[in-house]
């Protein structure tokens, strides 16, 4: 896995990128807490649960059902946070899902351990991209801070990080070019200003 201080940079990049009108804070940190969440099954390992069976590390916690089902539920209990922020119920979803849903993805791309559960309960292949470039994260914290730690962090920055912050400085532009249905608006409560005279003209 990525460690648990770059899943977030997904959450964190959309929630830059679409605004905070699209994302109020209580869906940003909700975004937040699901993108790290998965990795709360390596309790599997002191409760003697195989690491290849579907209750395993990277089995189920890792799936994109489950990030659905996740993301639904979180939604549903933030409704009213986000009828307040009047932000839409369905792109607070999209949110979520992708928050969660972007730890297994991201877990697909690192050198070391199983493969991820994606597609579960569909089945329970485990799955890597074709392309593996994360440093797998050493499951201590103390191997974290460790040189190999240092390497993993800087793998990290390289292939989280770096794409995060591309995806919400484009985001960013596209929301400032009005390019994004969640650009900001002209207030129509709000007069608009009057247009200027025209200008005086000068004799022929
Ligand atoms: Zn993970």
């Amino acid at each position: 896995m990525p460690t648990i201080l770059s899943h977030p940079a997904v959450p964190l990049a959309l929630g830059v990128g679409f605004g905070p009108k699209a994302v109020p804070r209580p869906l940003l940190i909700a975004g937040i807490v699901a993108s790290a969440l998965p990795d709360l099954d390596v309790i599997a390992f002191r409760l003697g649960i195989p690491y290849s069976a579907a209750l395993g590390h990277r089995g189920f916690s890792h799936s994109l059902g489950l990030a659905a089902v996740v993301a639904l539920g979180g939604a549903w209990a933030l409704r009213k946070a986000l009828r307040k922020a009047r932000s839409p119920l369905p792109a607070a979803f999209g949110f979520l899902f992708l928050s969660m849903a972007s730890h297994g993805l991201l877990d697909a791309f690192t050198t070391g351990g199983r493969g991820i559960a994606l597609l579960w309960p569909f089945t329970e292949q485990r799955f890597f991209w074709p392309l593996q470039v994360i440093r797998v994260s050493p499951l201590s914290l103390s191997k974290l801070l460790s040189l190999r730690g240092q390497t993993v962090l800087l793998s990290e920055a390289l292939w989280v990080w770096l794409p995060s912050t591309a995806l919400a400085l484009g985001l960013w532009t596209l929301r400032r070019g009005r390019l994004l249905p969640v650009g900001p608006r002209l207030d129509p409560t709000r007069p608009s200003l009057p247009s200027p005279p025209d200008q005086p003209r000068g004799n022929p």
